[in-house]
């Protein structure tokens, strides 16, 4: 069985007012995975943080934090939340040493080098950038991120945008739907690193059928790319009614998701997922890494959902045609 990364310290950021990035968040899915081992993360230092971050940024959170101040009109502070941050990016490195799950707060997708990344109105809840972490620290190469958050993970992209030894696959709502309103398919990385970075897109009310047909580009790039790492920005917000979004993904896509770094070095780090899918998509999730042999059901999209979602991928193949073999 995998092993998760956890720590109550990750608990002590909240908000004082009711907000849907919430300590509860971490105790679903400790629930929904339990008897498992659980490891402890230590902190990094401050030093360490501007490896993925720019000393302004950093500076402005450590104030944020002390001051209890918010960042932006989603992203709340309190006195803990400097102390979980770092801890939270100490849990994706333990995560790394240990082809673990770290189930960490604040989360980290959404940002970037210097906060909000690629144009986005706000943090989207995030501190630091969890993933890139150990990835950067540890000069890691031939590293393959998947992002299955329902949200782009601007952050993530933004940091790696340049680095060819980054692949990046971000599966998502249609950004014109919803936060943070890019992560199109024509953004393909910089310099070097074009065609290193992959943006996939489902329309809203886009069910398991449509990453179904997502499943295998994927694989086909891990087969052609052969990855030393794989490494998973895990959000459960694109399971049906957790809240935030509009798609309709269940148990079937978490599992399959999960099944797709078979034989690979692996691990993941926890972004969004606010309800249900925390509980059940983890747990599917869970399952595909751990390699049980479990059936699911797919929940269907309509057949306009359908038709919406093949033109846009059309695009996307075509773009991404000229570095991959898809
Ligand atoms: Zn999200």
């Amino acid at each position: 069985m995998i092993s998760l990364i956890y720590d109550e310290t990750y608990l002590k950021h909240r908000s004082s007012t009711y907000h849907v990035e919430n300590p509860e968040r971490l105790k679903i899915v400790l629930k929904a995975l339990e008897g498992r081992t659980i490891i402890k993360p230590k902190p990094v230092d401050e030093e360490d943080v501007k490896l993925i971050h720019n000393e302004d940024y950093v500076k402005l959170v450590k104030v944020a934090s002390q001051m209890g101040e918010p960042l932006d009109a989603d992203t709340y502070t309190n006195e803990f939340t400097w102390s979980s941050a770092l801890l939270a990016l100490g849990g994706s490195y333990v995560a790394f040493q240990n082809d673990a799950f770290a189930l960490v707060r604040p989360p980290g997708h959404h940002a970037g080098i210097s906060g909000r990344a690629m144009g986005a109105p706000t943090l989207g809840f995030c501190i630091f950038n969890n993933v890139a972490y150990p990835i950067v620290k540890l000069k890691l190469k031939k590293v393959l991120i998947i992002d299955f958050d329902v949200h782009y993970g601007n952050g993530t992209q933004e940091i790696f945008w340049e680095n060819p030894d980054v692949v990046h696959i971000d599966i998502h709502q249609d950004p014109r739907t919803l936060y943070p309103g890019t992560g199109f398919p024509d953004m393909i990385g910089g310099g070097e690193a074009r065609g290193t970075k992959i943006n996939l897109i489902i329309p809203p009310l886009g069910g398991d059928d449509l990453y179904e047909e997502l499943i295998p580009i994927i694989q086909s790039v891990i087969d052609d790319y052969k990855p030393s790492y794989i490494v998973y920005s895990a959000g459960f917000d694109g399971f049906e009614d957790d809240g935030l979004a509009n798609l309709r993904a269940t148990e079937w896509t978490y599992y399959n998701l999960g099944l797709l770094s078979r034989g690979y070095k692996r691990f993941a780090v926890l972004e969004g997922g606010y309800t249900v899918g925390l509980e059940r998509g983890s747990r599917a999730f869970v399952n595909g890494l751990e390699n049980e042999n479990v059936t699911y059901q797919k929940n269907p999209s309509s057949d306009s959902v359908r038709s919406k979602f093949r033109d846009t991928l059309y695009q996307a193949r075509r773009i991404l045609r000229d570095y991959w073999k898809i």
